[in-house]
């Protein structure tokens, strides 16, 4: 048994575009928040973002931002292991053993799979796309992960890591620890706000519905101020019949810590108008501070320092745990 110091937490974001406004509310915050209480880990997933074809120079410059926006965000790099996944090389081992411990079934049933492989293009859909969940249990199991914030779309993937590695404990003697999944009840999956039935995904590339942590502070006024409502008139909770405020309702309570039920007390009889511009002054706040930050966190040689150093922690813990999975396998 682990006592609370040694319990592990561990969350990665693929560097396939700039951080959106749901990455840090679904993720990213929520693993600030909790970073002194747990052997804390953070990853830049680079291998998740080749799981399509990406541009290298636009891909190398993503790797670094996402770090940046990490350190701009409030991760500590003191106390929280940073590191690029492609610089442990262990997460590709584990990933193909993983991989060989999921059913066909298991994966064609994942959400995220049925949903992006309905946009595919000429070659048909990416094998990338299908066999990216092992990988990502490779990457949970490897640091003896207890608990993985994320959003509520990557909620099905860290229970699929729970399958794996109980079937794995099973098949080869206890090996693997079996994750939680840790998803914060508000602001679990922001929706875009020109289709707000549709997540925010920062590979949807600019648009006006994807609030990315980089944007212009005027930009983000104007793409909350434009978002999709309703024709009520009235600021109140209901995801199916109110979509678009719920949304920013959740926006507003995530960022500011203030509960739906106040908002919606405080909100009544006012209009959309006085409600929007709140929720563009609360982002706008939230953001601005993360702008200032990572203008300093910007530096390449600073960034190197703590990747490198990152890795090397970080390729101990995963060392060991493949060569239990080795050992257990009969490879060793
Ligand atoms: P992509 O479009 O490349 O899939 P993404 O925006 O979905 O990008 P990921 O890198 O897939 O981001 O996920 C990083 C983390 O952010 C995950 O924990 C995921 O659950 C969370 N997340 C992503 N989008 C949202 C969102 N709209 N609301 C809340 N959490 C989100
Ligand atoms: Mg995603």
């Amino acid at each position: 048994m682990k006592n609370n110091e040694q319990k592990v937490m561990l969350t990665g974001v693929r560097p396939s575009g700039n951080l959106t406004l749901g990455n840090y509310l679904g993720a990213i915050k929520n693993f600030v928040m909790r970073q002194n209480q747990y052997k804390s880990y953070i990853f830049v997933a680079d291998l998740h973002a080749i799981t399509s074809p990406r541009d290298p120079a636009e891909l190398k410059t993503a790797i670094n931002d996402c770090m940046a926006m990490y350190l701009a965000c409030g991760v500590d790099p003191e106390q929280t292991i940073m590191f690029r996944q492609s610089d442990v090389l262990e997460h590709g081992i584990m990933g193909f053993i993983m991989t060989f411990q999921t059913h066909m079934g298991e994966l064609s049933r994942m959400t995220q799979f049925k949903l992006k492989s309905q946009n595919v293009g000429k070659n048909g859909i990416d094998t990338g796309l299908f066999v990216y969940p092992p990988l990502m249990s490779a990457d949970i199991l490897l640091y003896n992960t207890d608990v993985v914030p994320v959003g509520l779309d990557q909620q099905q993937h860290v229970e699929l890591t729970r399958d794996l590695a109980g079937r794995f404990n099973k098949r080869y003697g206890d090996t693997f620890n079996e994750p939680d999944v840790y998803i914060a009840p508000v602001g679990n999956k922001i929706l875009n706000l020109q289709n707000p039935t549709e997540k925010m995904n920062k590979s949807d590339g600019p648009n006006p519905g994807t609030i990315f942590l980089m944007d212009d502070l005027k930009l983000v006024r104007k793409k909350i101020m434009s978002a999709v409502t309703d024709n009520e008139s009235v600021i109140r909770f209901d995801e199916s019949a109110k979509p678009g405020i719920s949304n920013l309702i959740s926006i507003l309570a995530a960022t500011t810590g203030e509960s739906i039920e106040a908002i919606e007390k405080r909100f009544a009889g006012h209009g959309y108008g006085d409600f929007k511009r709140e929720v563009a002054d609360a982002v706008c706040g939230l953001i601005g501070n993360i702008q200032t930050k990572y203008q300093r966190f910007k530096n390449p040689d600073v960034l190197d320092a703590i990747l490198t150093r990152g890795a090397e922690r970080a390729r101990i813990v995963a060392a060991e745990t493949l060569n239990r999975a080795r050992v257990a396998l009969g490879l060793k």
